[in-house]
C-alpha cells in the first residue's frame, strides 16, 4: 500500500506548486485511486481540493474541465454530451462504474498519460490542450510526448467547435482495461484517428487522417492507420491482435461518423 509521511491541502496553487516541488519524493494526488495500489514510500500527498479546481465550465469557444472535476462529472456534462457526438462521456462511460468515475478524475486521468486510457484518444481527436501552472498551455498531441515532468495540471481546454466523433473499443469483458481504443472525429473536412491502448500511449495516426481528408474509403484509411503506428503484444493481447483491432475499429469509428448528421 502507499505511505506518505504528510498530507498538504494548500489553499493555492502557487502553496501546491512550492510543496510539490520542495522535495523530490512529494506527489500530487487527484482521486488517489491509481495511488493506492503502489507501494511506493512518499514524502507530502498534494491534495488540491481546496484550489478550485472542481468544475467543468463552457462559453461559445470553449469548454474547460479543471483538473478536480472527476470523469462522472465529465461524462454527465451537458457541454460535453453535445461536444463532438459526445465522444468523450462515451469514451469514459467504459471505465470500471459510475461509482468509481465519481472518485477519479480529470486531472490525474490526463497528466498520468495512461496507455490504457479510453479518455485520452477522445481528448485527441477533440483538439485539446492542457494548462499547466508552470510548463502554459500545451496542445495535448505535444504534452503526449513529452517526458515526465513535475507540474500541476490545472484544466483541460477542448475547443467547441462542430465536429462528429466517434468512439470504439475492444475489451476481453466489461470493466476491464481496454485491447486497443479509437476515437475518429470530423470537423469542417479534417479528419483526426487517435488509436490508444496499443498498448503504449494514445497516438495520432496523421497519415491516414490525411487520406480521410483526400477522400479515401474508411477501408483504406484504417489500413493506413494499423500500417503507420506501432503495436505490441503483452498479456492481454499480441501485436497482430491489436493491429487487426485498429483496422476493424477505424472502419466502424469512420464509417459512425460519416453516418452522424
Ligand atoms: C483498478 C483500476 C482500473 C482502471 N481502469 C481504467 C480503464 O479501464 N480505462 C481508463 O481509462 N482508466 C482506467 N483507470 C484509470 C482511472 O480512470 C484514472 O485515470 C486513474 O485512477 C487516475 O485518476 P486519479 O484521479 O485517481 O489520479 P491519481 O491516482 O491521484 O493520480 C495519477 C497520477 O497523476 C498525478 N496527478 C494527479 N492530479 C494531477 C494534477 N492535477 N496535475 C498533475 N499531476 C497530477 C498523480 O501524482 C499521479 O502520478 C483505472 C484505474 C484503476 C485504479
Amino acid at each position: 500500500m502507499l505511505t506518505f509521511q504528510k498530507l498538504a491541502q494548500p489553499q493555492s496553487l502557487t502553496e501546491a506548486y512550492e510543496i510539490l516541488t520542495a522535495q523530490k519524493n512529494n506527489f500530487l494526488l487527484g482521486g488517489g485511486a491509481f495511488l493506492r495500489l503502489g507501494s511506493a514510500k512518499r514524502g507530502t500527498a498534494v491534495d488540491l481540493s481546496a484550489c478550485e479546481l472542481n468544475y467543468i465550465e463552457a462559453n461559445e469557444e470553449e469548454v474547460r474541465l479543471g483538473a478536480m472535476a472527476s470523469l462522472r462529472d465529465l461524462e454527465t456534462s451537458l457541454s460535453m454530451r453535445q461536444l463532438g457526438c459526445g465522444v468523450a462521456p462515451q469514451a469514459v462511460s467504459h471505465i470500471i462504474g459510475v461509482q468509481f468515475r465519481h472518485s477519479v478524475t480529470v486531472g490525474g486521468s490526463v497528466f498520468g498519460r495512461f496507455g490504457f486510457s479510453d479518455l485520452l484518444p477522445a481528448m485527441l481527436v477533440l483538439q485539446a490542450s492542457v494548462h499547466l501552472y508552470k510548463g502554459g498551455i500545451v496542445p495535448l498531441a505535444q504534452f503526449m510526448e513529452q517526458p515526465p515532468q513535475k507540474d500541476i495540471l490545472t484544466q483541460v481546454v477542448i475547443p467547441r467547435q462542430a465536429c462528429r466523433a466517434s468512439y470504439q473499443q475492444m475489451r476481453t469483458s466489461c470493466s476491464d482495461f481496454p485491447l486497443l481504443n479509437v476515437a475518429v472525429a470530423e470537423t469542417d473536412g479534417v479528419w483526426k484517428i487517435a488509436v490508444g491502448a496499443r498498448p503504449g500511449r494514445a497516438a495520432l495516426a496523421i497519415q491516414a487522417a490525411a487520406a480521410l481528408d483526400a477522400g479515401v474509403a474508411p477501408e483504406e484509411a484504417a489500413r493506413l492507420a494499423a500500417a503507420e503506428l506501432s503495436f505490441s503484444g503483452n498479456n492481454r493481447a499480441s501485436e497482430e491482435y491489436r493491429r487487426q483491432l485498429c483496422e476493424a475499429l477505424t472502419v466502424r469509428a469512420v464509417k459512425e461518423v460519416l453516418a452522424c448528421k
